[in-house]
């Protein structure tokens, strides 16, 4: 079990290493993240072990599930499903260093009160919805800025940069301007140098369009399937509320 998770790590690693080389990035500005959601934490474990210490989870719950076999497991976790303002006090008990799914400023605001309350800080990343499918969160492309502004303002929260989900499509001209977007955004808003606002990061590419995504500039990209195999659950039990009851 474990060598298998192992050897598709590699894989992933190769295509990394091959999509820098294509496109002439350092590999070292390119971080895989590993999409953990459904996967139970003894393989997860396996991975971090094994010198991959970034997963990220979709759900609160599921980070609860996990804890008492990660706990303590030295590793770096972020957040990359939709935060309901209800799970905020939950979520900052896991020792959450990223959360890359903030697209609304009621979110935000309420994520700050809760942290100024705690006395921490937060590192966010402000996700966009670059793909104009329903069925996904993060703010339009064309309010990105506002909500930044809104959100630079709250004193917990350290922009880091912007992450997006690109479009679900063998048409790779249309992912690949899904990733051109954010790519666009994150240089027009660092061209304002915004007080507290940094755009280092962009979040994108998965399984199946991680190429298009370091080539068109991603800094951390998300993989999920191809690491650990299918899940149970069709995706939109993880992105669309509307689907399926989150509870
Ligand atoms: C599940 C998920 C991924 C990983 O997707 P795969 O296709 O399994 O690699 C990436 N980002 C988000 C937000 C996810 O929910």
């Amino acid at each position: 079990m474990g060598e298998e998770i192992i050897e598709n790590i590699k894989q992933i690693q190769a295509r990394i290493t091959a999509a820098c080389v294509q496109s002439g990035r350092e590999i070292a500005d390119v971080q895989l993240l590993l999409a953990t959601k459904t996967v139970n934490a003894e393989r997860i474990k396996i991975a971090i072990e094994n010198g991959y210490p970034l997963i990220a989870e979709n759900k609160v719950q599921e980070i609860k599930q996990k804890w008492d076999t990660l706990e303590h497991v030295p590793h770096q976790s972020h957040f990359i499903g939709h935060l309901q303002t209800n799970k905020i006090k939950d979520i900052l008990r896991y020792n959450v260093s990223c959360i890359q799914s903030v697209d609304r400023l009621d979110l935000a605001q309420k994520l700050d009160q809760r942290l100024t309350y705690e006395g921490k800080t937060m590192d966010i990343l402000i996700q966009v919805n670059t793909s104009a499918e329903e069925s996904k969160f993060g703010v339009p492309p064309e309010e990105a800025l506002a909500l930044i502004k809104e959100v630079m303002l709250l004193p917990t929260l350290n922009i880091k940069g912007l992450m997006t989900i690109g479009l679900f499509s063998t048409d790779t001209l249309k992912v690949r301007a899904c990733f051109k977007r954010l790519k666009e955004l994150q240089q027009s808003i660092e061209a304002l140098q915004l007080p507290r606002v940094q755009m280092k990061e962009l979040s994108m590419g998965m399984s199946n369009d991680l190429e298009i995504a370091i080539a068109e500039g991603a800094t951390i990209i998300r993989v999920g399937t191809a690491i650990f195999g299918q899940r149970q659950y069709p995706d939109s039990y993880y992105w669309n509320e509307n689907t399926y009851s989150t509870r």
